[in-house]
């Protein structure tokens, strides 16, 4: 099994995130808000969930994949 390791890190420190060690999920890393944690109290979680509401409420033709109508479909 082949594990992921995050070309921002570099020896533990994030290089995005303005110096800052490295916590994946945490505002303003890659993951934020992309996947949900084991940890219940994870920060990602909880931006991931609220994304997902948004997709939700969102019609396709107002999304970035949705197909947009045109006057002649
Ligand atoms: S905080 Fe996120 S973006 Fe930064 S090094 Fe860690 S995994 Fe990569």
């Amino acid at each position: 099994m082949q594990g992921w390791s995050c070309p921002h890190n570099i020896n533990e420190i994030c290089q995005i995130r303005n110096g800052k060690p490295c916590e994946p999920g945490y505002p303003g890393c890659i993951l934020f808000g992309k996947m949900v944690f084991a940890d219940p109290e994870h920060p990602s979680n909880k931006a991931f969930h609220e994304k997902r509401r948004q997709q939700r409420k969102t019609p396709a033709s107002e999304t970035e994949t949705g197909a947009k109508k045109t006057d002649t479909d």
